[in-house]
């Protein structure tokens, strides 16, 4: 795989391609999603590159009616409200976002420990272009 330093921005670049992409500290094994450059566990800077496969169980979610306008112009606010997440991935680290294909009207519908999968939410054209992760119910 080509080297990307372990940045914000190679994480967003990754997702962009549909990889959900994580940095493994080659000293500890410890993994971190998104990446760091420095393990916080036994701080060797010695990491690389893992592809998380993307499947996850829902751990805590909050249903949210205030948006930001650009949630707004998606169609979200008080009659839709979004969803955010705390998803824990199979590999174990746990990644906060947008939780979608569920009914945000009726939250007692969404479930804790619900399994999900990721889902890549493309918005924006050229420099605008932006990708989010999101997670939805397999
Ligand atoms: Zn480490």
């Amino acid at each position: 795989m080509e080297e990307r330093s372990f940045s914000d921005i190679a994480y967003e670049r990754f997702l962009s391609e549909e990889k959900l992409m994580g940095s493994r500290c080659k000293g500890c094994g410890a993994l971190f999603v998104p990446p760091r450059p420095i393990c916080i566990k036994c701080h060797s800077s010695e990491m690389e590159w893992v592809e998380m496969k993307g499947r996850g169980e829902l751990r805590a979610f909050t249903c949210i009616s205030v948006v930001p306008p650009s949630m707004m112009e998606e169609g979200y606010g008080r009659d839709n409200p979004y969803c955010s997440g705390v998803v824990e991935l199979e590999e174990g680290p746990r990644v906060v976002a947008r939780i979608v294909e569920v009914d945000t009207n009726k939250p007692e519908e969404i479930k804790v420990r619900m399994p999900l999968a990721a889902k890549f939410l493309h918005r924006g054209e050229g420099e605008q272009a932006r990708t989010f992760l999101a997670f939805k119910p397999l």
